[in-house]
């Protein structure tokens, strides 16, 4: 089987790569064909724009998680809540990438699960959501949590599992 490899346009904006089309899918910056002499005017109007949409502009995703309860003395105290980057969009393929930092228990099989993501904006506030994935069909080793860019790159997918099995959610879209 043949690969294509689609052509992809760098937003000037916020440098997100997609295929050819009117205006980025992350920040919504128009796509223009300038001559050179026009070229530091749309780049001054790129970063204007960049500057005004900070608050929506998607630079980073992640997972949610809790970690474990611990013990402290005879108290149990609660896992505090923690926010795994997966990937800032300028890493992103549509290839998945594996987090080697963090393995969760196994628990559960092909059982229908949450996964509370997060999409991360220039201003550094957090788009925070729950999406539906099944649980992966393996049992006896640890997972791990996986992202990729979807095909139209206008959003993420993300994967729960081991490289060779695993589970995906639908794309979480950049603007919703
Ligand atoms: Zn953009």
């Amino acid at each position: 089987m043949q690969e294509t490899k689609r052509t992809k346009t760098r937003c000037r904006c916020c440098g997100h790569r997609f295929p050819v089309g009117k205006r980025c899918p992350n920040c919504q910056f128009p796509v223009y064909i300038v001559f050179e002499q026009e070229d530091s005017k749309l780049n001054a109007k790129a970063e204007q724009y960049y500057a005004e949409h900070k608050d929506q502009i998607v630079v980073a995703a992640g997972i949610i998680f809790n970690e474990p309860a611990r013990w402290d003395g005879d108290q149990l105290v609660p896992g505090k809540q923690s926010y795994l980057e997966l990937a800032n969009l300028e890493q992103m393929s549509e290839e998945f990438q594996w987090a080697e930092q963090v393995e969760f228990a196994s628990f559960g099989r092909g059982e229908d699960a949450n996964l509370r993501i997060f999409l991360e904006h220039a201003d550094g506030s957090n788009d925070e959501r729950t999406v539906p994935i099944k649980l992966p069909p393996v049992r006896g080793v640890t997972w791990k949590a996986a992202i990729r860019i979807n095909e139209a790159c206008d959003g993420v997918e993300f994967a729960v599992g081991v490289p060779e099995r695993y589970t995906t959610t639908e794309a979480v879209k950049f603007c919703d």
